[in-house]
């Protein structure tokens, strides 16, 4: 049986991915994850007990145990989303996303360069990196416009900043190397299993326990929303038929500001846990989640617009998103009133503060 080894497994995308690609495909699924903040072993307590799943907890940029996996399970391909993901901590400390994003990636390179140059013709052609970024690398767009595979990098954030050097390296290693690299570049991602830092689960949990909803700004930055699953189905899809030295843009075509965003979520719990049904609203007076709404100072650097052009996946390898975004909304929603416990034991102490603010 081959084996897939997938980096950040036990995180918001690679959680979501581990379940498709047992679902999927036939390989062993090699899991390395350090376990940060971000990254719980209870959002793989029903996959760690499947025989063909293996979890290692460690990182990325630990050169030796990399070394040692690559030569244990002979990996037939690496699924890179070990990183460091929020923008506003990379604000705060930006060493470590260096570390990670870039560090922790030349690493799995090199183990995939050293690993490839004592492989078989046939494993090396078979072999591939698939390395997961964001669209954020391209920077900020205007009122108009979509972000192609040709659109220059110009990122704004510590974050993006070293996420971009990071598909540098990839491009790189298979330009130099000839290594059969394959880079995707997606848009936001919702649904089960994100740390409540980020917009979506941050403002239902907030508005569950009638906590303000903090708004950047004036809450007209826009992004390009997809479901998580159809994220990681186009993951599985470039793994397959990627063309090696390629990148692809992966986004759902659901381009909507913050402020449509929280409204949306707002709607779907209105319906899901109506204000007079939950003591922590009944105790502000309060009759809708819309009131929670607040407008705070914006983030520093803070891209305007992000969208996608996925013309390249949809027709090269004919992948098509199946999740519209208020249906997947609603989803999300549920997920996480019926997933408390969960979202307790991920966020430990963590309240859910202020991050990545300058004038502090
Ligand atoms: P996440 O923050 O939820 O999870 C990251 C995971 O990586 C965690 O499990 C964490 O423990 C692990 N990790 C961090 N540092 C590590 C290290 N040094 N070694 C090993 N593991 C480490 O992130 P996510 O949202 O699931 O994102 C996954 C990947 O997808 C990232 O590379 C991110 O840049 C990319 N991406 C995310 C989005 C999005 O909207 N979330 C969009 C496009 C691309």
């Amino acid at each position: 049986m081959d084996t897939l080894l997938i980096t950040g497994g036990a995180g918001f995308i690679g959680a979501n991915l581990v379940r498709l690609a047992l679902e999927k495909v036939d390989d062993r699924v090699v899991i390395l994850d350090r376990l940060t903040y971000a990254g719980c072993r209870e959002s793989l307590a029903d996959v760690v007990v499947d025989s063909r799943v293996d979890f290692v907890e460690g990182s990325i940029d630990d050169r030796e145990l990399v070394e040692r996996l690559f030569d244990r399970h002979q990996p037939r391909a690496v699924l890179n989303l070990a990183a460091e993901t929020h923008v506003d901590r990379s604000i705060e400390d930006p060493r470590v996303f260096v570390e990670t994003n870039v560090g922790g990636t030349f690493e799995l390179l090199e183990a995939a360069r050293r690993h490839l140059a004592a492989a078989t013709a046939d494993r090396r052609a078979a072999f591939r990196f698939l390395h997961v970024s964001t669209d954020e690398v391209f920077g900020s767009l205007g009122e108009t416009g979509l972000f192609s595979e040709d659109t220059r990098y110009d990122p704004s954030s510590p974050y993006s900043a070293s996420k971009a050097a990071a598909d540098h390296l990839v491009r790189a290693y298979h330009r130099t190397y000839g290594m059969p690299t394959l880079i995707t570049n997606c848009s936001n991602n919702y649904g089960p299993f994100q740390f409540p830092e980020k917009l979506i689960p941050l403002m239902i949990l907030n508005a569950v326990e009638a906590k303000d909803l903090p708004i950047y700004g004036d809450g007209s930055n826009v992004r390009d929303w997809i479901f998580v699953g159809d994220h990681c189905s186009g993951l599985l899809e470039v793994l397959v038929r990627g063309r090696p030295g390629e990148s692809y843009n992966i986004g759902g075509g659901g381009e909507r500001t913050n402020l449509e965003i929280v409204s949306t979520l707002c709607t779907a719990l209105q319906e899901q846990l109506p204000p007079s049904e939950n003591p922590a609203m009944s105790a502000r007076g309060l009759d809708s989640y819309t009131q929670l709404i607040t407008f705070v100072e914006d983030r520093p650097g803070h891209d305007l617009r992000y969208a996608i052009d996925a013309s390249k996946i949809r027709r090269d390898l004919g992948w098509e998103p199946q999740s519209g975004l208020a249906e997947g909304m609603t989803r999300t929603v549920l997920w996480y009133l019926e997933n408390r416990s969960w979202c307790e034991g991920v966020q430990g102490g963590y309240d859910r503060p202020r991050l990545g603010l300058l004038s502090r």
